[in-house]
């Protein structure tokens, strides 16, 4: 019989995770939502998300590797490690128990109103995307708080795309992008100048009382440091308070922040058949494992633990800095950020007949079936 592997969040990286594993297993994937919801991208996802939707929004039965893949529309309540089960509730309400013989963890952040664990159908989470963008379009002034690359990448589409907006960007260090070498600091920095956009360096906005920062405002916005405050048409808070998904993990899973405590090879410490991975997963500073082919690794860990043969586990290795896309495609192409700090751009014309065919679909998901 096959060894079973539940994946306890189906989203950018419980999905690699289930296309790394292979046939080998019957594999459980459970997530609230019915398809991949990424959350990647958010500039892109507000300023064109029909484009979005196209690459980022998409059904679970179009993935090549998913097939023989059972999908699970539910939220997990509850893990026991002693009986090796995970409880979900599903969405008319009642309960299902689904045993492992290894679990996954990659159940992800809560972050804004563009990531969350709420059970959702398609037309709902289209819903709210375009709703979102149309509420953003329609102000003339618009102003971005948070220096990371959620921020940097609204502001920098806004600014690219609709010049005669005006866009301001609040953020509390000297530039954005914290964690990322000093080179794509500078060089995110000059862009974002050159795109128009108004930079407002050493700018802590003060978040209002019980704020979750989980949608627009239009009130006038306050700074720690004394500075004049600023009223926008609408503001978009993304200032990185983010909630790990971790109400169904036990206790003793978790670090004091509330994240999956990860060893070297991205098992939960102290469980020899409970893995994570993704932004839940403490697992280096940064908690980068999603970008740092963390799934990858999973794939031939998981299955050198359920297999008979000797296998040896891979070691989990980060750069020191983050890297990636920030702004995602744009006229002139795709950047994409190294650690070391130095960057390369895939041409406009490799975008859809190179990066996203080959190297994405291809490469990453193992191939998709045309919609
Ligand atoms: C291929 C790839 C490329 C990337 N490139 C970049 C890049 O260029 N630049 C960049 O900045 N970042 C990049 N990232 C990183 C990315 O932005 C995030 O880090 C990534 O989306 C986090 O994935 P996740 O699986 O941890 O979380 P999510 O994708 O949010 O998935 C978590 C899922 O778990 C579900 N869940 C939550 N609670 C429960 C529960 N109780 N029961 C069941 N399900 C639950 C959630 O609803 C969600 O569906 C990349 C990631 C990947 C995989």
């Amino acid at each position: 019989m096959k060894k079973r592997v539940v994946i306890a969040g189906f989203g950018d990286t419980g999905l690699l995770v289930a296309i790394n594993l292979g046939k080998d297993f019957e594999i459980v994937g459970i997530s609230p939502k019915p398809c991949l919801v990424s959350g990647q991208e958010l500039g892109m996802r507000l300023t064109q998300p029909q484009a979005w939707k196209k690459d980022y929004l998409m059904p679970f039965s179009r993935y090549k590797h998913l097939h023989g893949v059972r999908t699970l529309q539910g939220l997990i309540t509850a893990i026991d490690p002693n009986e090796r089960t995970a409880t979900v509730q599903l969405q008319d309400g009642s309960k299902q128990v689904e045993h492992y013989d290894a679990l996954v963890i990659s159940s992800g952040v809560t972050n804004g109103f563009w990531r969350n664990n709420a059970l959702e159908s398609v037309a709902s989470i289209n819903r709210q995307t375009d709703r979102a963008s149309q509420k953003l379009l329609q102000a003339q002034s618009i102003a971005i708080i948070g220096g990371g690359a959620t921020g940097a990448s609204v502001a920098g589409n806004l600014a690219e795309r609709y010049r005669e907006k005006s866009v301001h960007f609040f953020f509390s260090e000297q530039q954005p992008l914290p964690g990322y070498h000093p080179k794509v600091r500078n060089s995110v920095e000059r862009h974002l100048l050159s795109a128009g956009v108004n930079l407002y360096p050493n700018h802590r906005a003060v978040i209002p009382d019980g704020f979750q920062c989980d949608r627009f405002t239009t009130e006038p916005i306050a700074f720690s440091g004394g500075q004049d405050r600023f009223t926008a048409d609408i503001t978009l808070w993304a200032v990185g308070k983010m909630s790990p998904n971790n109400d169904f993990i036990p206790s003793d899973m978790l670090n004091d922040t509330g994240f999956v405590k990860a060893d070297a090879f991205l098992r939960v410490d102290g469980y020899e058949n409970v893995f994570t991975v993704g932004d839940i997963a403490a697992s280096d500073r940064h908690r980068s494992s999603a970008r740092n082919w963390g799934y990858r690794l999973l794939g031939h860990n998981i299955r050198a633990y359920l297999s008979t043969k000797n296998i040896r586990m891979k070691r989990y290795e980060s750069p020191p800095y983050r890297w990636g896309s920030v702004f995602g495609v744009q006229n002139d192409g795709l950047r994409v950020f190294q650690p070391q700090g130095s960057s390369f751009r895939f041409p406009r014309w490799t975008i859809h007949t190179l990066l996203f065919p080959l190297a994405v679909r291809k490469m990453i998901y193992k191939g998709i079936y045309k919609a």
